[in-house]
């Protein structure tokens, strides 16, 4: 292994629907001599001089010439995208933008479920939908909007505007159009227009062995099992394939608690002889925690990693969830998991004045544990499900934001991680992934998993940690991205054919490397 491994951190505002890697710091070594600690450093900053010298003179010339073809791939509806041919949706504040009222949603639930109205009526008669705005108030972003029935309503979206403000100016661009859909995506206004989202969770069943609050799913509390057959599961995946662009995704089996279903390790192995290869499931840990021979089966099977539910790194900030030694089982199930080869996602669910105070921590553990945790997924908790009616003065005191993330994490870790420049938009890693849909070519049965979320949905960050010593810094300490990603819209958009791009990319990478 290198002595610096990568891992990764990403954050989502809303878990229920929505989902990182890297280069290496050759002055993060352990044991060597602050001489050849030294002499190291200095030779990187030589290769990366070169390189920058090597790329302005390369692309003094490229850019001057006729732009090459873009790849037309198989998995695509079209040629790949030149960087000026994404488009992006409204951003920067104040705006309006499209949003629901949350008293109507559940009144319009509630009737489609009782029968009273059709369920049609969600594709075309947009009920609930309001308009919203949304401003800068104070140094915070807020969102506004006004229902004729049930009033206004207001909320936070960003403790620091200067934070959104930079996430969205980063917003890499939107994915293909989706095409030959029109029987997978039938949702009216919701309908997925550009892509195919990066993460496809099933839910197999809304049983759990747990009873926590916050729960997003409401589960055990219902008064009824709503578990889908294993047809239904095989017809969702199926469906999933069925459309273009056809990008790897994460499958992602949920709940409830997946592994409770009689058909888990079924739907995993489906999952697979269709064509995904990262499949994962959403859980609290306990069956793995409980059988060995059950994460076996499950890696036979083709399960690829987990996200565990995982609230600090004390029994203090598990015990909210009722259930004793939580964090002895986590720990177990960490340990079982790593030792079968399945890769572990920690999910923390952050509550603003629950648990915000210890993210840190949980960082600091993710880096000791480097060979068995490979990526940190931060959640900050959306009101749904069980929490969908919590009073406003709750939700006010509760709600927490990706700023709020970003700036506790930088508090926390001593600024080993800066939130005005370590955080980028979830869509800015597919800088990464276009360049691989170039070099893979036309024939490739699938495209990279490309997730092109909006930039106030989701944000990521990337670490290297030394395996010896969990010592760890950000990657972009010493990495320019921004830069990275403009040079990638060059390559892209010559598209001078394989070698050429294979050594535009190294010289891009090096170039932007500044140790
Ligand atoms: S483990 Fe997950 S699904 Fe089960 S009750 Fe807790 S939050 Fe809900």
């Amino acid at each position: 292994m290198l002595p610096g491994t990568p891992f990764a951190f990403e954050a989502r505002v809303l878990s229920r629907t929505k989902e990182r890697r890297v280069l290496f710091s050759d002055n993060f070594r352990r044991g060597e001599s602050e001489k050849s600690r030294f002499s190291g450093v200095k030779a990187s900053r030589l290769v990366s001089s070169l390189s920058d010298v090597a790329w302005k003179a390369f692309q003094s010339v490229n850019t001057r010439l006729p732009e090459g073809e873009a790849v037309r791939p198989k998995w695509a509806p079209g040629p790949l995208l030149k960087s000026y041919e994404r488009t992006a949706p409204p951003l920067g504040f104040p705006r309006e933008t499209d949003s629901l009222c949350p008293r109507c949603v559940k009144e319009v639930r509630d009737a489609v479920i009782s029968g009273e109205t059709p369920l049609e009526t969600l594709m075309d008669a947009h009920p609930g939908e309001i308009k919203a705005e949304i401003y800068e108030e104070g140094g915070q972003v807020f969102m506004r909007k006004t229902c004729p029935v049930h009033g206004e309503f207001k909320d936070l979206m960003a403790t620091d505007a200067r934070f959104l403000e930079r996430i969205e100016s980063l917003f890499f661009g939107r994915d293909f159009r989706a095409a030959e859909d029109t029987h997978v995506h039938k949702h009216g206004t919701s309908n997925i227009k550009f892509g195919r989202g990066a993460v496809l969770t099933v839910d197999l069943t809304n049983r759990c062995n747990m009873m926590c609050n916050p729960c997003f799913m409401d589960a055990n509390q219902v008064g009824y099992v709503h578990e889908p057959t294993f047809e239904d599961t095989k017809a969702i995946l199926d469906r999933a394939v069925s459309f273009k662009p056809r990008r790897q995704i994460i499958i992602l089996f949920s709940g409830g608690e997946p592994t409770l279903s009689p058909y888990f390790l079924d739907a995993v192995a489906y999952a697979k002889r269709v064509g995904f290869y990262r499949i994962l499931a959403a859980t609290n840990g306990i069956r793995y925690a409980e059988d060995i021979e059950f994460c076996r089966q499950a890696k036979e099977a083709g399960q690829h990693g987990v996200y565990l539910q995982f609230d600090g790194v004390s029994e203090e900030k598990n015990k909210h969830r009722g259930v004793g030694n939580l964090f002895d089982v986590k720990l177990r199930a960490i340990e079982n998991l790593a030792s079968v080869g399945i890769k572990v996602t920690l999910v923390t669910t952050i509550v603003n004045t629950i648990n915000n105070d210890a993210i840190g921590q949980i960082v600091e553990f993710a880096a000791r544990n480097i060979d068995k945790v490979q990526t940190i997924a931060f959640q900050p908790v959306s009101f749904t499900g069980r929490d969908e009616d919590v009073p406003d003065a709750v939700r006010e005191r509760q709600r927490y934001t990706l700023a709020g993330m970003a700036g506790d994490l930088e508090t926390q870790l001593d600024g080993r991680m800066k939130s005005l420049r370590d955080w980028f938009p979830l869509s800015s890693y597919s800088a990464f992934t276009s360049v691989m849909d170039m070099l893979q070519g036309a024939d490739a049965p699938w495209g990279w998993s490309s997730c092109n979320c909006h930039p106030n949905c989701g944000i990521f960050t990337l670490a290297v940690v030394n395996r010896h010593t969990g010592e760890f810094k950000s990657l972009f300490e010493f990495f320019d991205y921004e830069q990275f990603m403009k040079d990638v819209g060059v390559i892209t958009d010559t598209a001078r054919g394989r070698k050429l791009t294979m050594a535009q990319l190294a010289m891009a990478i090096m170039r932007n490397f500044q140790p």
